[in-house]
């Protein structure tokens, strides 16, 4: 048996072992995204015995509560669940802008480090705050910041409006919601 099929096998056994369907195409509906963490140490092994995770996620079973951790994006991805795999992209994306933003001081509202899901999902997230700039309502900024995403040239007044944006409301709150997952 080849190494990658071995390690289906152990994901298949374990994802059944803590489900309550005994068949893997129904368990794989029983669980959701709890917790993700990054190991840049990369000493972590998935429950599927694969080797130097980066990211380490944690998933529940939502029918008893069991928990598989850690366990890889990629293994989590064999699950075949669209709803899934988009969670895995949007977490694993706010590591990436917060490295982005930690080694760029003055970062820009680009593709590189932006998409459209990603700046809803910081907007659901709570990461855009209410200021005297907003009439404190943090909407208004994720608003702006999705035109502006939208937009194909921006004015040098917008570009820093939001660099603004990404460096009083995004930044601080991704470093206080990552602060305790990097290791
Ligand atoms: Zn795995």
């Amino acid at each position: 048996m080849s190494r990658i099929s071995s390690n289906f096998r152990n994901l298949q056994d374990a994802v059944i072992r803590h489900s309550e369907a005994d068949e893997w195409y129904s368990a794989v509906n029983e669980w959701i995204i709890n917790d993700v963490e990054e190991d840049e140490t990369l000493t972590e092994s998935c429950v599927c015995g694969k080797e130097k995770l980066h990211y380490l996620f944690t998933i529940r079973n939502i029918l008893n509560g069991n928990i598989l951790y850690p366990i890889g994006s990629s293994c989590i991805r064999r699950f075949e669940r669209d709803d899934l795999d988009e969670e895995v992209d949007l977490k694993v994306q706010l590591f990436e802008l917060l490295h982005a933003i930690e080694q760029n001081e003055f970062i820009v509202l680009s593709s590189d480090f932006f998409s459209r899901k990603l700046l809803k999902y910081l907007y659901d997230l709570g990461a855009f705050i209410g200021s005297e700039y907003n009439n404190y309502d943090p909407f208004r900024d994720y608003q702006f910041m999705l035109d502006m995403f939208n937009k194909r040239m921006r004015t040098q007044r917008q570009e820093k409006k939001a660099t603004a944006i990404i460096m009083s409301s995004i930044r601080p709150f991704l470093r206080r919601m990552l602060r305790d997952k990097i290791r």
